[in-house]
């Protein structure tokens, strides 16, 4: 099954609708943007993705479950199991070293305290800071801080990562570094959506979907010619 799956999706906040009829499927190992300008449905599309949110209308499957089918506490713990999240700030706690921000990740996993710090070495080296495991955010550059981040969200091996605007926050020179890494993630076999208004980054990556007024108005998966610039 793909890993997700949302059809005629909806969603609505009063008379407002942010979302329209939306039709996407992801299949695994898929590297894709979803862009669009600001107030365009981006963000309530990842929100939909990422199970933090339901539609008003439609049906979502994440990894072939409905989650109309799963109450608030499952869905949680299906997150959990397949979803990482990386944002634009990068949301890391001040005073804190990457080592640990990372093996906090794994704090509700049933794992020791060992084993998180293990792996969240090991996540760390593989997105380039192994000489950075007891650095503080303050210590770090910004690309350092998102890789951080990266690494917390890859840890668990989600076959999912959402990131929504990851270089938001970045020079465009960290800001390669950070697209490259997840080009690295993506060709190591996780499903990789991202957030962009950036329409460079978007037409960088192997799939485009284009939102706008909370439309897809183009899709490069489905083969139609883009619309009018
Ligand atoms: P983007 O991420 O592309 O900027 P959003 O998904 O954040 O777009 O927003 C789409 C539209 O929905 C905007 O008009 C926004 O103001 C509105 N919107 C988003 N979330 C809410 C909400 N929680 N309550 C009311 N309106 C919202
Ligand atoms: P982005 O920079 O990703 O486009 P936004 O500033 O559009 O983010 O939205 C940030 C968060 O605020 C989102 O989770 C969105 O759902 C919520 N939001 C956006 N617009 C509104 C709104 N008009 N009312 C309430 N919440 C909103």
């Amino acid at each position: 099954h793909p890993v997700v799956d949302l059809a005629g999706v909806s969603k609505s906040y009063g008379d407002l609708t942010a979302l329209r009829s939306a039709d996407l499927v992801v299949h695994r190992g898929e590297l894709l943007a979803v862009v669009g300008p600001s107030g365009s449905g981006k963000s309530t599309m990842l929100n939909i993705m990422g199970t933090l949110d339901r539609p008003t209308a439609g049906k979502v499957r994440i990894a072939g479950h409905d989650i109309d089918e799963l109450r608030d506490r499952d869905l949680s713990a299906l997150r959990a199991a397949t979803i990482g999240f990386v944002f634009q700030q990068f949301h890391l706690a001040r005073g804190v070293p990457a080592l640990d921000s990372v093996a906090d990740g794994l704090l509700y996993s049933g794992r020791g305290r060992a084993e998180r710090r293990e792996l969240a070495e090991r996540a760390l080296r593989r997105v380039g800071l192994g000489r950075r495991l007891y650095h503080e955010p303050h210590q770090l550059s910004g690309g350092e801080k998102q890789r951080v981040a990266i690494a917390r969200a890859v840890l668990g091996d989600p076959p999912l990562l959402l990131a929504d605007e990851p270089t938001g926050a970045l020079d465009s020179r960290s800001g390669a570094v950070v697209m490259e890494l997840l080009h690295e993630l993506h060709e190591a076999g996780t499903t990789v959506v991202v957030i962009t208004h950036d329409r460079d980054i978007a037409a960088s990556l192997p799939r485009e979907v284009r939102l706008k007024d909370g439309r897809i108005e183009y899709d490069s998966a489905l083969g139609d010619a883009p619309a009018g610039e």
